[in-house]
C-alpha cells in the first residue's frame, strides 16, 4: 500500500549526521561503525531506497534550524543568520537529489496529481475531493469487522523519484517576513512555528509562554501565502493562540496523544479535537519516548519495554475512536529525527517495515477504506483541499 510519511529530517541527516541517504540502509550503517558523537550511528532507519522499498513515495521533508540563546535548555546555532543559512543548505541539498532523479518536489495540485500517477495511486472514494464524507457505510467501520483484503501491490521501480513538500521545523531562521517569502518561492509549504524550548515565535515543547507579537506576524503572514500551520511542538499557550489568530489550514505533523503518552510534547483530547474541528490530520511518529510512558533516554531499550510497532496502531486507534471516524489520523513517522533502532519498535528494522501496518490495523477491525485513508489518503485529501 502506498504511504504518505508527514515527518522526516532528511536533509539534517544528509548535513549533519552525514549520511549520504542514496545509499543502501546497511551501507550508511556500516560507515558509522565506532562512531559516538550522536545515539543513534549506525542504527540509522530511513534512507531513499528504503523508502522505495516500502512504497513510502511522498513525505514531508524539513528544512530545521534552532537558534539558541545563551541560557536555551537545549542549545541550537547561535544567531538566526546562522540558523538560515543551515536552511539554505538543507534545501541545496534537495535540490540535488531532485537534479539526481532521487527525489520531486511537489508545491501545487497539479505536480501532487502528477505524482500520485507516476507511483499509480489508487484514487479511493475517501480522499476524492468532492463531497467532505464518504457514504456511511465506508466511513464507520472503525471498529467493524475487518473485510476487503488489501489488493498486494509490489513496491515501485528503483528509479521513481520520492515526491517531498518541503517543510520547516521552528521557525527561528526566518529572519523577517521578507525571508518567509522568499522560502516560499523555495518550494516551502508548511511551517510548524516551534520546535523544543523557547522560540523566536512561539514557545515549543517543555516551555510554556505567548506567540507574542513576532508570533502573530509569522502566522497572518504565512495566512497570505495560503501556508500549511504545523501545530506540532506548539506549548499549550502558542498553541491555542496561534490557532486563534491563523485561519488557514493546519496539520499536525508528528504528535501523538497525551492520554497515552502524558507529557506536553502531545496533544490532549481537547486539543486533538479542537484539531479535527480545523480539518487536521494528525502524523503518527514512531520515536519510542512518545510512544510509551517514562521511557528513559539512552537507558530504555525497545527490547526491555517491549514496544512493538502495534503500540503505533494503538495511538492510531485512539485518534480516530476519538474523532469517530478515521478521517483525521496519518502517519509521521520522524524515524530520523535524531534517534534509531535504539529507540523505536523492536520489530521495525527499516522505514519499509511500516508496510506492515495495514495488516495491525486490520486486526483491529479496520476496513480497507479506512487503513487506506490513514495510510495516505487523508493527508492527501487534505493537500487537494489546501491547494485547490
Ligand atoms: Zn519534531
Amino acid at each position: 500500500m502506498f504511504i504518505f510519511d508527514a515527518h522526516l529530517d532528511l536533509s539534517m541527516n544528509a548535513l549533519e549526521w552525514n549520511r549520504d541517504l542514496t545509499r543502501p540502509i546497511q551501507e550508511i550503517r556500516d560507515r558509522e561503525k565506532g562512531q559516538t558523537d550522536k545515539p543513534d550511528r549506525g542504527r540509522g532507519t530511513v534512507c531513499l531506497p528504503e523508502l522505495r522499498r516500502g512504497n513510502i513515495g511522498l513525505v514531508v521533508a524539513t528544512q530545521i534550524a534552532r537558534y539558541a540563546k545563551p541560557t536555551h535548555p537545549l542549545g541550537g546555532w547561535h544567531s538566526p543568520a546562522q540558523a538560515w543559512a543551515m536552511t539554505q543548505g538543507q534545501l541545496a541539498w534537495y535540490r540535488v537529489m531532485e537534479e539526481a532523479g532521487e527525489m520531486v518536489q511537489i508545491t501545487n495540485a497539479e505536480e501532487l496529481e502528477k505524482h500520485l500517477k507516476l507511483w499509480a495511486v489508487d484514487d479511493c472514494p475517501l480522499i476524492r475531493p468532492s463531497g467532505t464524507l464518504a457514504p456511511e457505510g465506508e466511513r464507520d467501520g472503525v471498529r467493524g469487522p475487518a473485510s476487503l483484503d488489501a489488493p498486494s501491490r509490489e513496491p515501485g521501480p528503483a528509479s521513481k523519484p520520492i515526491g517531498y513538500i518541503l517543510s520547516l521545523e521552528g521557525s527561528d531562521s526566518i529572519l523577517t517576513m521578507a525571508h518567509l517569502e522568499r522560502s516560499y518561492a523555495q518550494g516551502l509549504r508548511a511551517v510548524g512555528p516551534a520546535h523544543y524550548g523557547p522560540g523566536t515565535y512561539a514557545f515549543g515543547t517543555d516551555s510554556e509562554g505567548s506567540i507574542g507579537r513576532r508570533g502573530r506576524e509569522l502566522l497572518q503572514e504565512m495566512d497570505r501565502l495560503k501556508l500549511i500551520l504545523d501545530a506540532t511542538h506548539l506549548c499549550d499557550t502558542s498553541f491555542r493562540e496561534a490557532l486563534d489568530v491563523f485561519q488557514g489550514p493546519v496539520w499536525a505533523s508528528h504528535s501523538n496523544a497525551r492520554t497515552l503518552t502524558p507529557h506536553n510534547r502531545q496533544f490532549s483530547d481537547d486539543q486533538l479535537r479542537e484539531l479535527f474541528r480545523r480539518g487536521a490530520v494528525i502524523g503518527a511518529p514512531l520515536d519510542a519516548w512518545m510512544m510509551i510512558p517514562n521511557w528513559e533516554r539512552g537507558k530504555t531499550t525497545p527490547e526491555g519495554a517491549q514496544l512493538k510497532l502495534e503500540k503505533m496502531a494503538e495511538h492510531i486507534d485512539y485518534v480516530c475512536q476519538l474523532a469517530g471516524n478515521a478521517r483525521h489520523s496519518g502517519i509521521g513517522t520522524d524515524l530520523d529525527g535524531g534517534f534509531g533502532r535504539e529507540q523505536c519498535p523492536v520489530d521495525l528494522d527499516t522505514i519499509a517495515d511500516l508496510q506492515r501496518l495495514p495488516e495491525l490495523l486490520r486486526a483491529r477491525g479496520y476496513k480497507f477504506p479506512d487503513i487506506e485513508a490513514i495510510l495516505h489518503g487523508n493527508f492527501i485529501r487534505f493537500l487537494r483541499e489546501a491547494w485547490k
